[in-house]
């Protein structure tokens, strides 16, 4: 069975001390959460009040970006580990808006991940589809060519720590949801080319969806047999509506 994870990404919100009052209020609210991985990415200024507020908690640090050279003449960038030093477990790469506003390839986004595995932080790769590309039906080409190309450096041995999260581009902080269904049939297509690519360890492997995410459809959605957990933008920015999420109703029997 795996194991649900709800992680939180806040893109550049929060100073370090908004991060910390957080994190003051988050932690009693999903204290008794039960058996999920509850995960926040603050930004890299935020990392190490945070760490400091999370310890001992069952909450853990993911850091949003990483730079997959371990150290040298790239300014304003921050190596994975300096990540592992603050006590990151996990590391998302390959968001959309790093894809779009950075440009960055299949083949960079695939080192990162690697990078991350090198230094023991579980990769949260992203992939996901424009709203050109579902219109040209062409979702299911665009998530598994990304998917693919951005899991070449990950040790099959390593595979099952890998997340993966799906998020349609179109519905990242724009209010508009994938149905639970439209959501499930993409996440059944990647469960199946992740066992293509790794064998048994693919069905272990967890999929999240991102894009939209709230209090309101997040039962439906983790409803669904294949998605595992949610990346949330928007609605993980307030205490009591995250805590909300992480503490999401199981549904038709889901466990
Ligand atoms: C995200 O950026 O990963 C995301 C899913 O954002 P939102 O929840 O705001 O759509």
């Amino acid at each position: 069975m795996r194991r649900p994870i709800l992680a939180a990404n806040w893109k550049m919100h929060k100073t370090a001390a908004e991060a910390a009052e957080f994190v003051e209020e988050f932690l009693p609210l999903v204290a008794d959460a039960g058996s999920v991985d509850i995960v926040l990415a603050p930004t890299f200024t935020a990392l190490d009040r945070v760490a400091n507020g999370l310890r001992g908690s069952n909450v853990a640090l993911a850091a949003q970006n990483v730079n997959p050279e371990e150290q040298g003449a790239f300014t304003g960038e921050i190596a994975p580990g300096m990540l592992a030093e603050l006590g990151c477990r996990y590391g998302i790469v390959g968001h959309s808006e790093r894809r779009a506003i950075y440009s960055e390839s299949d083949d960079f986004i695939a080192s990162k991940a690697a990078a991350l595995f090198a230094h023991g932080i579980c990769p949260i790769v992203c992939v996901g589809e424009t709203l050109e590309e579902r219109e040209a039906n062409r979702t299911l080409d665009v998530v598994g060519r990304q998917l693919v190309a951005s899991l070449a450096g990950v040790p099959e041995a390593r595979a099952a720590e890998v997340v993966v999260a799906y998020e349609p581009v179109w519905a990242i902080g724009t209010g508009k949801t994938a149905t639970p269904e439209l959501a499930q049939e993409v996440h059944a297509a990647i469960r199946s080319q992740l066992g293509e690519c790794f064998g048994a360890a693919g069905d272990a492997i967890r999929i999240q969806y991102g894009g939209s995410v709230k209090p309101e459809n997040v039962d439906t959605l983790m409803a669904q047999p294949d998605i595992d957990g949610a990346l949330v933008g928007g609605a993980s920015l307030a205490p009591e509506t995250f805590a909300r999420i992480v503490r999401f109703e199981r549904l038709g029997g889901a466990s």
